[in-house]
């Protein structure tokens, strides 16, 4: 599908009167009206919640509005669960899925009251000693092997490698530490597994889903603890590419309502509470990374060189991901010029493009980079001494906000202390 930016060329000029490229500008409206068709595909499920993953986009104006929406926020260290005290939130609203845990954090999460998701076995024993065990416990899942989707063999589709993945416990060690935590003190245990990561098939839910809801009957059986709560994590993928699929989410939330039925009512368990922890697909389409064009280059290829660099948005650099780009204002012209479109760090691989047909560009044209919003500000770092950029909120009703200023020199050095240099 055509990929169409959420902001004019006009709506772009005004804000950058105010607030000099480069920034992250997030779409509100994208944002609720995404929240609220995620809750109403799942709306089936009577304790349904999603967790937004703050680590995708940490910014406590946009957990604000995910909160009014009535998500929670899933966690993973110390300053992230200090973002949700920050923004009043609390208790059962806060999924704490960590792993290689601190001491402090785990115990950060408990005085919050947080769900506490174990990833590793000897952490039955760690919670013991930090805190001690909460009523509500959750222990992360891996089943090991290779997670296929499709059922016949020729549309086998290899997803990922939980096999290679640092993450979650082995079936006899979720059912030795149910058995443990119970005798602890747990009353109410959850089961959590993320196996395949920005999905674009509808029926990776429904297949995670189908592998947790059936390990839930068979350590019901086995340990007979109440399993209240299950949670399908993040992984739901986005369109980054226009010709790919978007998720269904309507879809995937009647698949997984279909093996709940299947699985679950017939055992006595449709009392479980379904969780969601995704990050990419609440917030990457609704953000973008605004640049201008401030070079270009022509050697043996032709070079658009930008304001922004990989320190504002890494993906492409890091793992060759696109990301779709539009010329503001361009919208129309033809696609009859070949670019690489970089940013200025001293790494060849900062770039945004390679080999992309876009519009003519002329220096100083509004370049916006799409699906920007999730995994991407957050990614940012300082590498070349760049500096992390603005992020701004384009509202509802059409005026914007600046919800984090842009980064100054000040920023960089105030990690360091020059009062003991001689030359000072
Ligand atoms: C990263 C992460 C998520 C979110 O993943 P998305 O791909 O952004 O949906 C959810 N849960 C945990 C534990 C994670 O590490």
């Amino acid at each position: 599908m055509e990929k169409i930016p959420f902001l004019s060329l006009e709506q772009a000029k005004n804000i950058i009167k105010e607030i000099p490229t480069p920034f992250h500008i997030y779409d509100e409206k994208g944002i609720r009206e995404n929240a609220r068709a995620l809750n109403k595909a799942f709306s089936w499920n009577k304790g349904f919640k999603e967790y937004f993953a703050v680590k995708a986009t940490p910014n406590p104006y946009l957990m604000k509005i995910l909160q009014e929406e009535g998500c929670g926020m899933d966690c993973s260290s110390y300053t992230e669960l200090m973002l949700c005290e920050a923004c009043d939130i609390s208790g059962s609203n806060i999924m704490f899925s960590s792993n290689v845990t601190p001491v402090e954090d785990m115990q950060k999460a408990y005085d919050l009251g947080a769900y506490i998701n174990l990833d590793d076995y000897t952490h039955v024993e760690f919670i013991k000693k930090v805190c001690g065990v909460p009523k509500t416990i959750f222990c992360r899942y891996n089943p090991g092997g290779v997670f296929e989707l499709g059922g016949s063999e020729d549309k086998v589709q290899v997803m990922d490698t939980p096999g290679d993945s640092k993450y979650g416990m082995t079936e006899e060690q979720m059912e030795n530490a149910f058995i443990e935590l119970k005798e602890a003190g747990a009353e109410e245990f959850g089961i959590h597994a993320f196996l395949a990561s920005n999905t674009v098939s509808n029926e990776y839910y429904p297949e995670l889903a189908s592998i947790l809801f059936k390990l839930a009957v068979r350590l019901h059986k086995k340990t007979g603890v109440h399993i209240k709560y299950i949670n399908l994590s993040g992984g739901v993928g986005v369109d980054y590419k226009p010709e790919e699929p978007k998720s269904d989410i309507a879809y995937i939330g009647e698949g997984v309502r279909k093996k709940f039925e299947e699985i679950l009512v017939p055992e006595g368990m449709g009392d479980i509470s379904i969780f969601t922890e995704l990050g990419r697909y609440m917030l990457a389409p609704y953000g973008s990374l605004i640049a201008t064009a401030i070079h270009e280059k022509h050697i043996y290829k032709d070079y658009i060189g930008l304001d922004a660099c990989a320190a504002n948005l890494m993906r492409p650099a890091m793992y060759g991901s696109y990301h779709h780009i539009s010329v503001l204002g361009k919208e129309d012209k033809p696609c009859d010029h070949k670019y690489d479109v970089t940013g200025g760090l001293c790494e060849n691989n900062d770039k945004f493009a390679i080999d992309r047909m876009l519009p003519k560009i002329d220096i100083g044209d509004i370049i916006y980079i799409h699906d920007a919003g999730a995994h991407g500000f957050s990614m940012g770092y300082n590498y070349n001494g760049k500096l992390r950029s603005a992020e701004v909120l384009l509202k509802e009703d059409g005026s914007f906000e600046l919800i984090r200023r842009a980064e100054t020199p000040k920023d960089y050095f105030a990690t360091f202390d020059f009062s003991n240099f001689k030359f000072n």
